[in-house]
């Protein structure tokens, strides 16, 4: 679950991770409430969605920039006026862009030198790794590719902690010293307890940024907690934002169900992720583009096959399905039942692949057939993949 940088940062204020003062606003009433509580002077205006690359975006509307400093507070009220309800569009959100629905207003800051810190969790070394640059700002691909020696990793022992020399060795890296050492050492080791302590999947400050008085803040954040987590956290649930999702994997939550929208045309419908990421990659073997990750588990009612039958249509690029299902704990009589309920009630134009194996599969087999329902069946992963790839052709 990602959340949005206001909510971020409030976050790192918790945990005594210092940032720039900020107030947000939802609607045009609430601009001028939100900057009452910020003092006179230089402001940004930061358009709040899901994606990074927010200062070089782009509003549909033409206008250039969805992070913006404004000289006073009178001209940061009218620019969150072109933000507020527009779409942006940057390198991250596709060429559809977001609607932005919340603007956050902070005090401008002067920035000394900006710098990169994240913190995340390195699946090789099964450890929190924290990624340090004195290339901040600017994207860290770029940095990691052109310049690798500028990026500095440090692997945290998640039963020790974040040892003292570690610190060090990150503060010598980053080149800070004096003050500035000080203050940066005390915001790792919060950030580090931050991560640590939300479960978080990752916490990104990009910049980071020393200013001329000797300060060290994070000018911008962008934190996702592990979602297998959340059951731990019921006040980050809360900072959920359910304009940022997909409305298909909203609805796939309410029923359990673990779907991943993709931009293929081949719906799959399959029970376990291991089952559903090879049929992915055997459909792409044979040519064709799955249009999502379905997994209805090891254990799917009716109910949730019906609902996710229901999602899968609700996908205008979908060309056809392909349900494959390897009865272990799973009934196939079950997932056969729920094909036939969930076609009879929204309809099928679409050619439709199943594939059905294991338990109870003759039962299942035959609730199909007696159905009168089209379909057409495959005996095996590879027999049903190139059936629907050629049916969608
Ligand atoms: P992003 O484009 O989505 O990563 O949004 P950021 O919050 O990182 O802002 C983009 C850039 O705007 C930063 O890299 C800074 O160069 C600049 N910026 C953001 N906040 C401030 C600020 O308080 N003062 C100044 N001078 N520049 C800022
Ligand atoms: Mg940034």
């Amino acid at each position: 679950m990602n959340i949005h940088e206001y909510q971020a940062k409030a976050l790192f204020e918790k945990f005594g991770v210092p940032v720039p003062k900020g107030a947000a606003a939802r609607s045009r009433e609430e601009f001028a409430t939100a900057l009452a509580q910020l003092p006179e002077g230089a402001t940004m205006v930061k358009s709040q969605i899901h994606a990074g690359g927010r200062g070089k975006g782009t509003f549909t509307n033409g206008f250039k920039g969805g992070v913006k400093f404004c000289k006073d507070k009178a001209a940061a009220l009218a620019m969150a006026g072109n933000m507020l309800g527009e779409t942006l569009v940057t390198a991250q959100t596709g060429p559809a862009g977001r609607r932005v629905q919340t603007v956050y207003f902070t005090v401008a800051s002067d920035i000394k030198k900006e710098y990169y810190l994240a913190i995340l969790l390195d699946r090789a070394s099964s450890r929190p790794v924290i990624v340090a640059s004195t290339e901040g700002g600017v994207e860290i691909e770029k940095v990691a590719h052109e310049t690798p020696e500028k990026i500095t990793k440090v692997r945290v022992d998640p039963a020790y902690g974040l040892a003292d020399f570690q610190v060090r060795d990150l503060i010598a890296a980053l080149g800070l010293t004096g003050a500035e050492a000080k203050n940066a050492a005390k915001l790792i080791r919060n950030l580090y307890t931050c991560f640590w302590e939300t479960d978080a999947a990752m916490v990104e400050v990009n910049p980071l940024i020393t200013t001329p008085t000797g300060d060290v803040l994070a000018l911008d954040a962008k934190v996702s907690f592990d979602d297998n987590a959340l059951f731990r956290h019921p006040e980050l649930v809360a900072l959920r934002d359910l304009n940022e999702e997909d409305p298909k994997e909203i609805e796939a939550s309410k029923y359990s169900l673990s779907y991943i929208a993709l931009d293929g045309n081949i719906a799959c419908l399959v029970n376990g992720a291991g089952l559903a990421m090879s049929t992915m990659d055997i459909i792409k073997h044979f040519g064709g583009t799955p249009a999502n990750f379905l997994d209805v588990g090891g254990g799917a009612s009716k109910d949730q096959v019906i609902a996710a039958f229901k999602i899968i249509l609700g996908d205008p690029n979908v060309k056809g399905i392909l349900v494959n299902i390897f009865g272990g704990i799973m009934d196939c009589n079950v997932i056969a039942q729920g094909i036939v309920e969930a076609v009879r009630e929204v309809g099928l134009k679409l050619p439709l692949v199943v594939r059905l194996e294991g338990n109870n599969v003759e039962a299942g087999k035959a609730t199909l057939a007696a159905s009168g329902l089209t379909l057409v069946s495959g005996d095996t992963m590879a027999d049903a993949a190139q059936k629907i790839v050629r049916l969608v052709a």
